[in-house]
Parts: C-alpha cells; sequence; structure tokens
C-alpha cells in the first residue's frame, strides 16, 4: 500500500532544510492505514488543569472539530489592563508570537518562526490627527512617544525601545485650553498606539508633491477585443470628480499597442491631440509638457479623451504590446514629480525592450518540478527601481486569457511600492464575475486614499533584529523601506531573530512609522506602536501563538523558498513546519499522553491543517493542473496581502444559509444581519437539504444542495424547485421576502469588510461549475492530494 499520487515525498532527492533552522529533516516514505477518526471529544473536557484555555493540548488524531462557531480570533496580548487597552489593533499589526520568548534558544525549542504582520495605511474610522510643532521623539533611537513609555516624572520620560531617559518637551504638557501645564499622559500621543502627525518641514528632502496619475492602456487587437476600455473609461468617468488630489492634481494618459500613442492636453485646445511614436527602440517624449495635464483645468478634455477612447481603436488589427517601451515613457513623464503608474495590459508583450516569450509548458502544469516561477529578465526589476528612486509606483492590471507572464512583469510593481491584479479570462460580456470583479475594483482603485513619496521604518526592542522583509517595497537601509506610493490595501510582513537575551524586560514592543505625502500635499507621520509580553516558558509562548499570523509568515516564508531553491523544497519545509511544531511540544508531554496521539497545543490546533491547505493552495500545490500565471500571482498574494483577506483565500469561510434567523445576529445601521456557524471545508459538513455560501475573498459561490426545498428555491432563485434553477447565475434575485433578504444582507454584510469586490456564483450540485466549489473542500482527500486526516497520519511517524 503506497502512498496516493502526489502524496511522496521522502529524502530522496537529497538534504531538505526546514524552514527556521536549516536542520535536515526527512519524511518516511511509509504507507498508512486507513483508519477513519475516533470519538469526537469536546475542548471542554480536556486537560481542566489548566486554567488559561489556551494552555490546553488536542489530540488530533481524535478532535475533528477545530474550527469555533465564530471563527479564530487573534489572540490577545498578556499585558497589564492600561497597556491591553491601548495596544495597537490586531488588524494593524500583530506578531506570530504574542508573547515573545526571552531567548533566541527558547525562540528554537519552540519551532514557530518568529515575525510580525503589519497593515500599516488601513482605512480607519478612527484616527487621532495630530498638528504639533514638535513631534517628540527619542534622542537616542529617534522613538516616537507612545503610550507605552514610562514617565520618570513630569519633565522626562524613559524610552520603552531603548531605555534612554528623555527630556520632556514644555509644550508637550501644556494644555492650550486651560492654558496651563498638566499631566503628559492625557496627551492623544500616550492615549492611543495609533496615531498620525501632521509633518513640519524637517521632514521633507523637497516641497510636497502633487498627486500625479499616468494610465497606460493596451490597445492592441486583443486589448479591444476584450472590451476592458470600455469599463475603464467609464468608470473613471464616473468618479473622476472622487479621485485623491487637490487643485494640483495631474493626470495622463499613454495608449499603446505596437507603438505608442501619447495625448497632448492643454487648456487651450478644443480636443485632446494625439502623437504616434513608433520608434519604440529608442523611447522620446514628443512634448516636453502637456502630456501629463492639471485635472482641475482640463477636466472636459480629460472627459472628452475618455468618451472617445473606447471606440477610437475599434478593429485594431495591430497584435504588438509594447508594454516595455510604454513603461520606459512612463518612467521619464513622471520623473520630475513621481506619482502613480497603472498599466492594464491583456497580452504578452511582444515589442520592443522588455519583450517576453511565452515559457510555459501547458503539458507541465501538474508537474512537481515547477518551472519559470521566477522572471525571464531584469527589465522590469531594474525600471522598477529606476522608478523607484523618482517616487513612481507602478500597479498593473492583468486582464489575459493566454499566458502573460506575471511572473516577469509584476517584478515593475514589486519595487516600486506598486500593486498587482489579476482578472484571468476577462471579457466584458464572456465573462461576467470578472467584469463585475474588474468594474468594482476599478472603483475603489479611483477614489481609495493614497500615500506618494513614503517611507516606512519599523523599530523594535533593543535585543530584537528584524531581518527579511516581505511585500512590495524597495530596502534602502537595514529598517527604511522606500514606498513610492503607499495604499490602504496591502500588508507587509517580517522576520526577527532575538539577538539579545531580553532577560529583565517584562515587554517588548514595535513601532511602525509611515512618512507620507498625502493627496492634499500635507506630510504624515502614521505611527503604529505594539506592546508584547515577554515570558522564559515553553507553554506561555504556545499559549500565545497567533497560527494565522503564523501561516501567514509561512507562506511568505515558502514563497521565498520556492523562488530561490524548489517548489518540492518549500512544500517540504511547510510540511516540517507541522512536523517541528507537533514534535517539540509532544516533547512537553509526560510520556504517558503521547502514545498513539498527535498533541497541539490549543492555541495552534489549525496550524497543521492550515499546512495541509498551503499545500493544495494554488500557490504551493503540484499534481493538479494550475496554471503557471495562476501560481504566480497567487505567489504575489502571499506576499502583499493583508492576512484576513490572504485567509479568506486560504481557508475561505464556509456557512450554512438554508436556515438563516436571527439568533447570534448582530445590528449593522438599521439592519439585523444573521451569522450563521462557520463550518470547516469538508463534504462531511454539507448536506444535500442545505444551501451553503463559500466566502473565498476574491469570490463567493453559493451552493446548492440536489434535495434542496423548493421553498428556498422559490423564494432565494425564484425557480420552482431544484431542477428549474438555472445552470448558471451571477447573482441572486432582490425578492421580497424574509429568506432572500435574510441572505442578501448577510452576504452584502460580508462584501462591506473587504476593500475589493466579490462576485457570486450560483452552482448546482449536479452543475458542470461544480469544481469550482469542491476544489475549496481542503480537508476532503482529492486524486492528487491527501485528506486532512491523511496528512496528519502521514507526519506522525516523523513526530518525535
Ligand atoms: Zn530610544
Amino acid at each position: 500500500q503506497g502512498l496516493p499520487p502526489g502524496a511522496q515525498s521522502g529524502p530522496a532527492s537529497g538534504v531538505m532544510n526546514d524552514v527556521f533552522s536549516g536542520q535536515k529533516a526527512g519524511m518516511p516514505n511509509n504507507a498508512y492505514p486507513n483508519s477513519t477518526a475516533g470519538v469526537t471529544q469536546n475542548f471542554g473536557n480536556l486537560n481542566l488543569q489548566y486554567s488559561d484555555p489556551n494552555q490546553r493540548s488536542v489530540n488530533l488524531l481524535q478532535e475533528r472539530h477545530l474550527l469555533p462557531y465564530e471563527g479564530i480570533e487573534p489572540p490577545k496580548a498578556k499585558l497589564e489592563h492600561d497597556f491591553k487597552k491601548v495596544n495597537c489593533s490586531p488588524e494593524i499589526f500583530r506578531c506570530t508570537l504574542s508573547t515573545m520568548p526571552q531567548t533566541q534558544s527558547l525562540l528554537n525549542k519552540c519551532r514557530l518562526p518568529l515575525g510580525i504582520l503589519i497593515h500599516p495605511f488601513k482605512d480607519l474610522s478612527q484616527l487621532p490627527v495630530i498638528q504639533s510643532s514638535v513631534i517628540v521623539r527619542c534622542k537616542s533611537c529617534r522613538t516616537y512617544i507612545n503610550p507605552f513609555v514610562t514617565f520618570v516624572d513630569q519633565r522626562r520620560w524613559k524610552c520603552n525601545l531603548c531605555y534612554r531617559v528623555n527630556d520632556l518637551p514644555e509644550e508637550f504638557s501644556f494644555d492650550p485650553v486651560s492654558k496651563t501645564y498638566g499631566d503628559p499622559q492625557r496627551r492623544p500621543e500616550i492615549k492611543s498606539a495609533t496615531i498620525e502627525f501632521i509633518a513640519p518641514s524637517e521632514y521633507m528632502l523637497r516641497p510636497p508633491q502633487p498627486a500625479v496619475y499616468l494610465y497606460l492602456l493596451d490597445v492592441s487587437f486583443n486589448a479591444v477585443e476584450t472590451g476592458y476600455l470600455q469599463i475603464f473609461c467609464q468608470t473613471l468617468l464616473d468618479e473622476i470628480d472622487r479621485i485623491p488630489g487637490d487643485s494640483r492634481t495631474q493626470i495622463g494618459f499613454i495608449t499603446y499597442d505596437s507603438s505608442l500613442h501619447y495625448y497632448y492636453i492643454a487648456e487651450d485646445l478644443s480636443q485632446p491631440k494625439m502623437f504616434v511614436v513608433s520608434d519604440i527602440d529608442d523611447v522620446f517624449l514628443p512634448s516636453p509638457d502637456g502630456l501629463l495635464c492639471n485635472l482641475t483645468e482640463c477636466r472636459d478634455l480629460v472627459v472628452d479623451l475618455l468618451t472617445n477612447l473606447p471606440t477610437m481603436f475599434e478593429g485594431n488589427k495591430e497584435t504588438g504590446s509594447a508594454l516595455g517601451a510604454a513603461l520606459l515613457a512612463a518612467h521619464k513623464l513622471t520623473s520630475p514629480t513621481g506619482g502613480r503608474v497603472s498599466v492594464f495590459q491583456t497580452v504578452l508583450p511582444s515589442v520592443g525592450p522588455g519583450a517576453l516569450k511565452a515559457r510555459e509548458d501547458p503539458n507541465q502544469r501538474a508537474a512537481k518540478n515547477v518551472q519559470h516561477m521566477g522572471p525571464a529578465t531584469d527589465f522590469y526589476k531594474k525600471l522598477s527601481l529606476d522608478c523607484s528612486a523618482q517616487q513612481t509606483a507602478v500597479d498593473v492590471f492583468f486582464l489575459n486569457s493566454q499566458y502573460i507572464d506575471i511572473a516577469s512583469i509584476a517584478c515593475i510593481s514589486k519595487y516600486s511600492g506598486g500593486c498587482i491584479q489579476y482578472y484571468p479570462g476577462f471579457h466584458i460580456t464572456r465573462n461576467v464575475a470578472q467584469m463585475e470583479r474588474f468594474e468594482n475594483d476599478l472603483r475603489r482603485y479611483f477614489t481609495r486614499k493614497i500615500g506618494f513619496e513614503s517611507v516606512m521604518r519599523i523599530r523594535c526592542t533593543k535585543g530584537l533584529s528584524i531581518h527579511t522583509f516581505h511585500g512590495n517595497f524597495f530596502v534602502r537601509s537595514t529598517d527604511l523601506l522606500s514606498l513610492p506610493n503607499i495604499n490602504p490595501d496591502t500588508g507587509f510582513g517580517m522576520q526577527m531573530s532575538i539577538e539579545e537575551p531580553l532577560t529583565d524586560l517584562s515587554t517588548v514592543c514595535f513601532q511602525a512609522a509611515l512618512l507620507y505625502t498625502s493627496s492634499k500635499g500635507e506630510r504624515r507621520i502614521r505611527v503604529h506602536t505594539m506592546c508584547l509580553p515577554v515570558s522564559n516558558q515553553q507553554t506561555e509562548i504556545y499559549a500565545g501563538a497567533d497560527q494565522q499570523a503564523i501561516i501567514g509568515l509561512l507562506a511568505k516564508m515558502g514563497v521565498d523558498r520556492c523562488i530561490g531553491s524548489s517548489m518540492q523544497d518549500a512544500r517540504e519545509a511547510m510540511k516540517n513546519a507541522a512536523i517541528d511544531l507537533l514534535s517539540a511540544f509532544s516533547n512537553t508531554l509526560p510520556s504517558g499522553q503521547r502514545m498513539g496521539a498527535l498533541n497541539c497545543p490549543f492555541s495552534l490546533r489549525l496550524m497543521p491543517l492550515y499546512i495541509s491547505a498551503l499545500l493544495k493552495y494554488n500557490a504551493f500545490r503540484v499534481g493538479s493542473s494550475t496554471k503557471l500565471d495562476d501560481r504566480v500571482f497567487s505567489m504575489e498574494m502571499c506576499k502583499s496581502q493583508p492576512l484576513a483577506q490572504f485567509m479568506l483565500t486560504l481557508y475561505p469561510s464556509l456557512y450554512p444559509v438554508h436556515a438563516l434567523d436571527d439568533r447570534n445576529a448582530v445590528s449593522k445601521g438599521d439592519q439585523v444581519v444573521a451569522q450563521p456557524q462557520l463550518l470547516q471545508l469538508s463534504f462531511a459538513n454539507i448536506d444535500r437539504h442545505g444551501a451553503y455560501l463559500l466566502d473565498a475573498g476574491d469570490h463567493m459561490y453559493l451552493y446548492v444542495g440536489a434535495a434542496i426545498s423548493d421553498k428556498f428555491c422559490s423564494e432565494v432563485l425564484d425557480a420552482p424547485n431544484f431542477q428549474s434553477v438555472p445552470e448558471t447565475m451571477n447573482d441572486i434575485p432582490e425578492l421580497e421576502n424574509e429568506t432572500s433578504e435574510r441572505l442578501r444582507v448577510f452576504i452584502n454584510y460580508l462584501i462591506d469588510q473587504r476593500p475589493f469586490y466579490a462576485p457570486l456564483t450560483v452552482i448546482r450540485d449536479d452543475s458542470r461549475a461544480r469544481m469550482q466549489f469542491v476544489q475549496y473542500m481542503v480537508e476532503d482527500r482529492t486524486e492528487s492530494s491527501l485528506s486532512y486526516y491523511e496528512f496528519l497520519q502521514h507526519i506522525q511517524p516523523s513526530i518525535k
């Protein structure tokens, strides 16, 4: 009895290094029995001797119900009340270990990765903004004064990162309202872990740049055929007065096929003038100015251009795409100011500088040895660094149906603080779901907040050291990230080590400072400070471990491993992460408790499940057909998506929605929103009589069981029974009854919690599209992958 296809691993290919320490670890190539899950036990019965529920252990082979009703909450740092009250929101700042190990050797013993995840420019409903002539910072390490400093007396404060005692400027204790000197603790800097300063002139190297937006639009034969231009122009027309900026805002357009087309827009013209430049090997600008125009002064001409663009290239027979030349032109055009370049690309760039070749072998999509995950050329990386130096970020929207080489093109965004979006199979009429996503995402993209000419620095308590960064930026010096643009939908990750023992410390702190120019031309500094307790107890480190943050960081590390080594190696390292944790934890237990069990700390009980999901995730799966662009895009998302959004794509939320009621419901505005139970991703939880909503982040699916009631079909889907539910439904109708309204309110509530849109597809139990839903049931076995239970059995013999 051998392993099922795709499960083979083993040390055959030589040395495998594990993620954390480079230790050798091999996998036994054994067979495993087909036994089923044992008795289900309630957590309540387990290890009652612990007062902290997170210090319990769980036998994963017995306990199959791991997900709480309402989902996983991030752990709360065990701090004294005053610090706990003001600590930074876990939606912004979180650490893989919410209790910090005192030493590197304790960290090694725990076998967990140490790092932080940050979503620094997230939209916030409340943000204290301070305009102060003096920004109080530590004289020695430049840390901003924050809620976790200590006041030696009314005039002096002790830095919580380097422990220097600093004088407090008089202004800090002066209350302009009462005109008296008072308690410094009432200052907003001391009362909030997230705060924004309006920066004085010493925080700028040049006058704040205006908002500059340049759009690069592919208008080749294929691009015109997709119809994207129509959506782009209409959405920009709709939102033109909501684009972030002021009276100085500049905007420009370049279209391209195998030539570049510039648009000269100036106040005194009756309509925009197009220049065609067909020499793409020596890119020059046909006019020194007028190619970027002032949006306020030239609004009518911009509207004119956007109105005409969709029809201007109708019938274009030119199939070439000179993306590289267009980017070189964009770099030249924006270099005096910096700004944001947005690229809309539908085909593989085929002519001029940066031209690419189709590298993907479609016969190798299920191969274990994945090829071409890295860029084919350094053209895009080099240009990205040049853009970064001039404060220009490049964002790319991929709207392709054929291989486009995201691995190469995405480099233009990776080093310039840009972002990428992907709409595979985009077509304005033939792919309604992608069309809807594109339109809604664009609306968000055009109108979301933006910061220009930005840098971010992460400081941490002495003894801790940040060594690896993940995300889209350029590292200017060891802890300074250069971000030509910062957008509110991007996340970052950092790996750390403990360089010096944190002996005698009860807490450590992290502080991220994001300096940027707002779209209104103000220099601002957003500061987030997080405080964590320190412990020398392994059980406490486990109790405070944040399983989702760990998985988020492991995914980032896995991507680096894929590119730097191989897919096999990355997969092996992920499996070893589970094996190492379970081995290390098992060693803390008395031997009697270990026999025949797979013990896991309660706080980390989902980690092996999430790792088995990672091995089936688009980015890392082998054995089942995965297009190279899909895989590479998924890898990019591992690197730059904020954790909450990433978790939704890795382990989507599954809800039964056939019997929504007001139990546990929450109020949102004047609406009552049903809160159905979260289910684990297995067909064991799917009943033929039910209907299930799967929220996978960028898509939602309503799965309708074959024995669903006629009542549900008519009330929700406007069909008399299951048989008459249409094969393709891209939305649910707005019907006036309680069942329909409850479900629609719930779906809208989920959509409102994310920046980007998720189209809904209704999938009948017998539909041809069924696999779209089935692929998310990651706990079940497939032809090429293990079930979660099989995965546990597979790793069990390696656990020492
Ligand atoms: Zn300091």
